[in-house]
């Protein structure tokens, strides 16, 4: 009943929420603190739950549903509290898991649309050298870097985190070799991305050409296109890396995935430069 009332009166209350946003947030975010059914990972409180990304699954076009998308988890999206997201969240259990922060002790680790929590954190693990890097830096501290033209030199880092951002690069296979070749030999490359399991090919299409198209088609208003899995994998085999899946469900129970809010089928996916 109410889901009906909201999908018909959504463009009003649209313009509504996009006036009043502030004060709505102020009210509403604080009410998914009552309770405390989940934790968030990164900063330790506890909570009822965690706020939805864009309404959640329900208000997310019926293709996209079809698609089972893997990627972040739009119902447990945000901490009420840090505002982490889940994907941040998750990262930072699979670095604990993993121990993945060895990685980071001494390291050159170059960081893509870095995350605030995950940031401080590395930071805060002595690397050798961070650099945070984004295409539209939101601050002084992060260096403009364009993914597919990166400006270091071969083999200059150990590790390179780029969390969700290949499905916003028309050219990712570029940005792939240059990730390749600018990680030292045996480095890591986290490259989490939301993909289809259903889709044996990517999908993307040039007359997709507005944020309403890519927001109806690939999920969000500044995605470029939608992975198949397979060919992601392959495509990321075909750059020269090999692959060091991490499962989820082999390393976390069902319990923590509900309790921490993170998506217990999106499994890390980390890929190494050989050693020649
Ligand atoms: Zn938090």
């Amino acid at each position: 009943m109410v889901t009906a009332l909201i999908k018909r009166y959504k463009e009003p209350l649209k313009k509504f929420y996009l006036r009043y946003r502030k004060p709505i947030l102020a009210v509403y975010i604080p009410l998914h603190r009552i309770g405390r059914r989940r934790k968030c990972y990164v900063c330790g409180k506890t909570f009822g739950r965690f706020t939805r990304y864009k309404g959640g699954s329900e208000y997310f076009p019926e293709w996209i549903s079809r698609l089972q998308m893997v990627g972040s988890d739009v119902n447990n999206f945000g901490c009420p509290y840090c505002g982490s997201f889940d994907r941040e969240r998750h990262l930072f259990m699979y670095f604990d898991k993993l121990d993945l922060w060895q990685l980071v002790r001494n390291g050159h680790v170059l960081h893509f649309a870095p995350e605030v929590h995950l940031s401080k954190r590395i930071e805060k693990e002595g690397p050798a050298e961070y650099v945070k890097a984004d295409l539209f830096p939101a601050n002084a501290t992060i260096r403009k870097e364009d993914a597919t033209n990166i400006s270091f030199s071969d083999e200059s880092f150990d590790l390179v985190l780029a969390n969700h951002i290949l499905e916003h690069i028309p050219d990712y296979k570029k940005a792939l070799r240059e990730i390749w070749r600018v990680l030292k030999p045996g480095g890591t490359a986290i490259v989490q991305t939301p993909f289809s399991k259903v889709l044996k090919n990517n999908f993307e299409d040039e007359g997709i050409n507005t944020p309403a198209l890519r927001a109806y088609f690939y999920a969000q208003h500044d995605h470029v296109r939608v992975y198949g899995e397979e060919r992601f994998m392959s495509a990321l085999q075909e750059a020269g890396f090999m692959l060091e899946i991490a499962r989820h469900n082999e390393l976390f129970t069902e319990q923590e995935t509900g309790y921490y809010g993170v998506n217990g089928v999106e499994d890390l996916i980390r890929i190494k430069k050989p050693v020649s």
